[in-house]
C-alpha cells in the first residue's frame, strides 16, 4: 500500500467556493436587482443601491451555503456505496474495500460480482466477464487460465479481467497486478470520470414554471409602470417600485428549495435503508404505481429450513424433518418411524447429495450466535438437512472431492457437480428446480412431479435431486449431456418464513394506490401460497409462470397483466417483458433484482430497485436505489418518502404564490384608487428576500403529513399548481390583502403621516406571510397542533423572521435605510391580530376539509 497507493483514482477537486458563489449570481432575478440598483444610482438614491447590493450578497451567500450543505449531504450518502470486494488473505477469505486492494492479492470472484482491479486469472470455472467499459464489447468475454502471447491486444487477454469490468458468469481467482492509477481503466479515467448528474424530470419543470413566471414578472412591470405613469407618479419612484414587484413574482426561493427537498429526501430515505444512487429515483418514488418484487429474502426472510423430504424409493416415500433454523438439532421421520441415513440408502444418498451438490457451509455456534451458515441459504438448510440425516457434511465433501461444474444459474435453475467416485471414476450430481431436473429423468417420473407440486401448494421451496453415475474423471459437468442416464434421488421442501412487516407494508401499498406484484423464480404454487399469506394476491388474482407467459404476445399480456398478481419461474430475460408491459399500460414500475441477468430489466423500470445484501454489483450498477436491508418494507417507506418531498416541493410553490399574490395585489389596487405608493421598493425587497428567504427553504424540511399513503400516486403530469391549491391561493390571499389594503386605506383616511402608514403595512404583510407559512404546512391539519413546532428548521426561520422584523423597523440605522419608523408595543399586538385572520380563515377551510374526510384515516376505518 505504501508503494502502490490505495486502489482508486485521484478525486476530482472539489468546486469551489467562489464558484458556487458566482453560480448564485446567475440568475434572473440577480439582473433585474443589478438593474434597480443601477435605476437608483443614476436617480441618486445611493442608500437604496446599497441596500440592493447588500440584499443581492446575501442572497448568494445564503444560496450558496445552503447549496454547499446540500452537495455535501449527496457526497457523504455517495460514500455508502462504496465497492466491496472479496480476498483471500492469510488463508482467510475477507470482505475488503476495493480502495485497500493491493498487487498480489488473490481476488475471489463470482458471478456478478465487479471486479476490483486487474488481475491475472488462476482459476476460472466457466468464468465470464463483460467489458464493454473497457473495450465496447457488449457480449460478455470466456475467460480462461492458459498463457497468452505477449502482444495480445486488451480485448483478447482472457487470461485477465479488469477493474471497473463485471464477472457475469462463472466464478474465478485472480491475482492484482495493478491498481489504480496503474490499472487499464485508471489510464482512461479522467475521460469518463465527473459526469455530471442530469437534472431530474422535476426540476425541469420546476425550471420551466419559473422561466414562465420570469415571463409573467415582466408584464406585470409593464402594467405597473403603465398604471403609475397614468396616476402621475413621478417616473423614478414608479420604476423602481415596478422592479421590486418583478422581484417578488421571480419564485428566486424554488431552485434552492427543490434542490434541498432532494437531498433531504435522499438523506431520510438512507437512513431508512433505501440508498439513492439517482436523484431522479426521489420524485419517481412518489410516482410509483407498481412495485414488482422478489420474493426471497425481500418478501420474505430468505431462512431455509427443509421440512419435506420424499424419495421415489417402492412408488414413493414421504418424510418429515423437525428442528428449525440452521441447528443441525432435528429429526428425519416417516411414518412414525426415525430414519437414519446409516440404515436408509435411499436416504444416504439423499442426504448425501444434498452436502455435495452445495458450495455453503454450517458454522457451529460462535460467542452469542447460534448456527449459522456461509452462502446461499437454500444450500445452508440443505447442509442442516445433511447433518440431521448424519451425513457430516466436511468428511463426505473430503472423501468425493469436486472434479468440475455447472455452477448454478436462475436461467437454468439448476447446478451440477462432478465428484470422484473413489475407484477412478466419477459420478454428477444434480440439483435444481423439480421442473428443470425432471425434464432430464427418464420418464420424467409424474409421481414425483405430482409430490412436488403438493409441497409447492403448501408454500414450500421445492429442490430436485438426482445423479448420473459410471462417469469418467474428465467427464463435462453438464448433466443435458447424459439424457437417459439420469437417476431421479428424491425432493426436498424448505419453508422460508414471510418477513413480517411485509402483511402492512403490502396493505399500506394498497391504501396508497400501489399496487403490488410478485416475481419469483420459484414455483408457481409456492408463489401463489405466500401471496396469499401476505396479502399480495386476493381470491381473484391468478399466478402466471414464465413457460405460460412465452406462449402469450404482447398485447394479450397488456391485456391480462392487470390480473396477475404472481409471476413464477421467470427467467430474468421475462422481467423485462413484464416492465414493458406494465409501462405500456401507463404504470410507474418499481422493479427489484439480485442478479447478473436482472440488470436490463432494472434499467428499464421507472425506479430499478438492487438488492443491497444478496445483490450484485452489476444488478446495483443498474439500479436507481440499493435497499441496504433487502427488506421489501424499506421500498415501500422510500415511496412514501418520495411522495412527502413532493408534497413538501407543494408546499414551497403554495406558499411564495399566495405571499406574492398578496403583494403585487396591494400595490396595484393603491395604484388603480390613485392612492400613493404603499410600500417602497427596498420594503419590497425585503418581504422577498429577508421575510420570505427566511421561511421558504425550510418548508421542505417538514416531517410527513401522516396521509402520504393514503392518496393515489402522484400522477406524472400532476400540475404544479393544482385546483385545490388554486382555491387555498385565492383564500389566503383575498383575506391578506384585504386586511392590508383594509388598514392602509383606513390608516391614510386618518390622516396617519404616510412614512407611519407605510411601516406598519410593511410589518402587517410580513406578518401575513409568517402566517401563511404556517397554514400550508399542511392540506387539512390545524396549526394549532404545532407542525410548525416540529419542524425546527421552520421554528427558527419564523423566530429569526421575527427579530428581523423588530429590527427594521425599531433599530434606526435601518429606520434610515427602509424609510420606516418605530412603532408602539399596543401597535404591533393589533397589526399581529389583524394578520392573524390569515390563519384563521385556512384554520377555518382546514376544518371543513377535515370534516369532509381529510386527513390520515384511522386503521379499518
Ligand atoms: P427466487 O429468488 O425468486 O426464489 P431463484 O431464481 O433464486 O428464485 O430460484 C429459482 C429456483 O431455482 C428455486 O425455486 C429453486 O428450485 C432453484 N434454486 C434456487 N437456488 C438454487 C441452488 N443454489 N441450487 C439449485 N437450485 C436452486
Ligand atoms: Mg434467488
Amino acid at each position: 500500500m505504501a508503494r502502490h497507493g490505495p486502489n482508486a483514482l485521484p478525486e476530482p477537486p472539489p468546486r469551489p467556493a467562489w464558484r458556487t458563489l458566482l453560480q448564485q449570481l446567475q440568475s434572473p432575478l440577480i439582473y433585474i436587482l443589478f438593474v434597480a440598483a443601477l435605476i437608483a444610482v443614476t436617480l441618486g438614491h445611493h442608500a437604496d443601491a446599497a441596500v440592493i447590493l447588500v440584499v443581492v450578497a446575501v442572497n448568494a451567500l445564503v444560496g450558496a451555503a445552503q447549496e454547499g450543505r446540500a452537495e455535501r449531504s449527496m457526497a457523504a450518502l455517495r460514500q455508502l456505496s462504496t465497492l466491496r470486494v472479496r480476498v483471500r488473505r492469510d488463508g482467510a477469505e475477507q470482505l475488503v474495500q476495493a480502495r485497500e486492494l493491493v498487487p498480489g492479492d488473490l481476488l475471489l470472484l463470482a458471478a456478478g460480482d465487479a471486479v476490483g482491479a486487474d488481475a491475472r486469472l488462476v482459476e476460472a470455472v466457466q468464468c465470464q466477464a463483460a467489458e464493454a467499459a473497457l473495450t465496447g464489447e457488449s457480449l460478455p468475454v470466456v475467460k480462461n487460465t492458459a498463457a497468452l502471447p505477449e502482444a495480445t491486444g486488451l480485448a483478447d487477454r482472457r487470461n485477465m479481467v479488469y477493474g471497473g469490468t463485471y464477472v457475469t458468469g462463472g466464478r474465478a481467482a485472480a491475482v492484482v497486478v495493478a491498481t489504480g492509477r496503474d490499472s487499464e481503466v485508471g489510464r482512461i479515467a479522467g475521460l469518463t470520470e465527473g459526469a455530471a448528474e442530469q437534472r431530474t424530470p422535476l426540476e425541469r419543470r420546476i425550471d420551466r414554471f419559473g422561466r414562465w413566471l420570469v415571463g409573467a414578472a415582466l408584464l406585470l412591470f409593464v402594467a405597473v409602470v403603465l398604471l403609475g405613469l397614468w396616476r402621475g407618479l413621478p417616473l423614478a419612484e414608479v420604476l423602481m417600485v415596478a422592479i421590486s414587484q418583478m422581484v417578488s413574482v421571480v419564485p428566486e426561493g424554488l431552485p434552492v428549495a427543490m434542490t434541498i427537498a432532494l437531498a433531504v429526501g435522499m438523506q431520510r430515505m438512507a437512513a431508512r435503508g433505501a440508498i439513492i444512487r439517482r436523484l431522479s429515483a426521489v420524485e419517481t418514488l412518489g410516482s410509483t404505481t407498481v412495485i414488482c418484487s422478489d420474493k426471497t429474502g425481500t418478501l420474505t426472510r430468505n431462512e431455509m429450513t427443509v421440512t419435506a423430504l420424499w424419495w421415489p424409493e417402492a412408488g414413493g416415500r414421504r418424510a418429515e424433518v423437525s428442528g428449525g433454523g440452521y441447528a443441525p438439532e432435528g429429526e428425519i421421520r416417516a411414518g412414525g418411524g426415525l430414519l437414519r441415513a446409516d440404515a436408509d440408502p435411499a436416504l444416504a444418498a439423499l442426504a448425501r447429495a444434498a452436502a455435495l451438490c452445495n458450495d455453503a457451509e454450517l458454522r457451529p455456534p460462535a460467542g452469542a450466535a447460534g448456527w449459522s451458515i456461509a452462502g446461499d441459504p437454500t444450500e445452508g438448510a440443505l447442509c442442516t438437512l445433511a447433518a440431521k440425516a448424519g451425513v457430516d457434511v466436511a468428511a463426505a465433501r473430503a472423501a468425493a472431492p469436486r472434479l468440475a461444474e455447472l455452477p448454478f444459474d436462475a436461467d437454468r435453475q439448476l447446478m451440477a457437480t462432478l465428484h470422484a467416485d473413489g475407484s477412478g471414476g466419477a459420478r454428477l450430481l444434480i440439483k435444481g428446480a423439480p421442473e428443470a431436473v425432471l425434464r432430464l429423468v427418464a420418464g420424467h417420473d409424474p409421481a414425483a412431479r405430482t409430490e412436488a407440486e403438493a409441497m409447492a401448494t403448501r408454500a414450500l421451496r421445492v429442490l430436485a435431486f438426482a445423479s448420473v453415475d459410471g462417469l469418467a474423471a474428465d467427464a463435462a459437468p453438464d448433466p443435458e449431456a447424459y439424457l437417459g442416464r439420469v437417476r431421479l434421488l428424491g425432493l426436498a421442501g424448505q419453508i422460508d418464513p414471510p418477513r413480517e412487516e411485509v402483511r402492512a407494508a403490502v396493505a399500506a401499498c394498497h391504501a396508497a394506490g400501489v399496487r403490488v406484484v410478485m416475481v419469483t423464480g420459484d414455483h408457481k404454487l409456492t408463489g401463489l401460497a405466500i401471496a396469499r399469506e401476505l396479502g399480495i394476491a386476493g381470491a381473484q388474482d391468478q399466478a402466471l409462470d414464465g413457460a405460460a407467459l412465452e406462449r402469450l404476445g404482447e398485447a394479450e399480456l397488456r391485456a391480462g397483466i392487470t390480473r396477475i398478481a404472481v409471476f413464477a419461474r421467470v427467467h430474468p430475460a421475462q422481467k423485462l417483458r413484464i416492465v414493458e408491459a406494465l409501462q405500456a399500460r401507463g404504470e410507474v414500475v418499481a422493479m427489484t433484482g439480485d442478479g447478473v441477468n436482472d440488470a436490463p430489466a432494472l434499467a428499464r423500470a421507472d425506479v430499478g430497485v438492487a438488492m443491497g445484501i444478496t445483490g450484485t454489483e452489476v444488478a446495483k450498477s443498474a439500479a436507481k436505489i440499493v435497499v441496504t436491508d433487502d427488506d421489501f418494507a424499506t421500498i415501500v417507506g422510500a415511496v412514501e418518502q418520495g411522495r412527502v418531498v413532493y408534497g413538501n416541493l407543494k408546499k414551497v410553490i403554495l406558499y411564495l404564490f399566495a405571499t406574492s399574490i398578496d403583494e403585487v395585489a396591494l400595490l396595484l389596487l393603491a395604484l388603480a384608487g390613485g392612492q400613493p405608493l404603499p410600500l417602497l421598493a427596498v420594503q419590497i425587497l425585503w418581504i422577498n428576500i429577508v421575510t420570505e428567504g427566511t421561511l421558504t427553504v425550510n418548508l421542505v424540511m417538514d416531517p410527513p403529513d401522516g396521509d402520504e399513503m393514503q392518496r393515489p400516486p402522484v400522477a406524472r403530469d400532476d400540475a404544479l399548481v393544482d385546483r385545490s391549491m388554486f382555491g387555498r391561493i385565492a383564500l389566503m390571499a383575498s383575506v391578506a390583502v384585504a386586511v392590508t389594503y383594509g388598514w392602509y386605506s383606513t390608516r391614510l383616511a386618518a390622516g396617519v403621516a404616510i412614512e407611519q402608514v407605510r411601516t406598519e403595512t410593511f410589518t402587517l404583510l410580513a406578518m401575513c406571510q409568517w402566517f401563511n407559512v404556517v397554514n400550508c404546512q399542511s392540506r387539512w391539519r390545524s396549526a394549532f397542533l404545532g407542525g410548525w413546532l416540529r419542524n425546527r428548521w421552520l421554528a427558527g426561520g419564523l423566530a429569526a423572521s421575527v427579530l428581523l422584523q423588530l429590527a427594521v423597523v425599531h433599530v434606526p440605522a435601518m429606520n434610515r435605510l427602509f424609510h420606516t419608523v418605530p412603532m408602539t408595543a399596543a401597535l404591533w399586538g393589533t397589526l399581529v391580530a389583524l394578520a392573524s385572520a390569515v390563519l384563521w380563515a385556512e384554520e377555518g377551510r382546514k376544518l371543513l376539509a377535515r370534516l369532509r374526510g381529510a386527513g390520515p384515516r384511522r386503521a379499518g376505518a
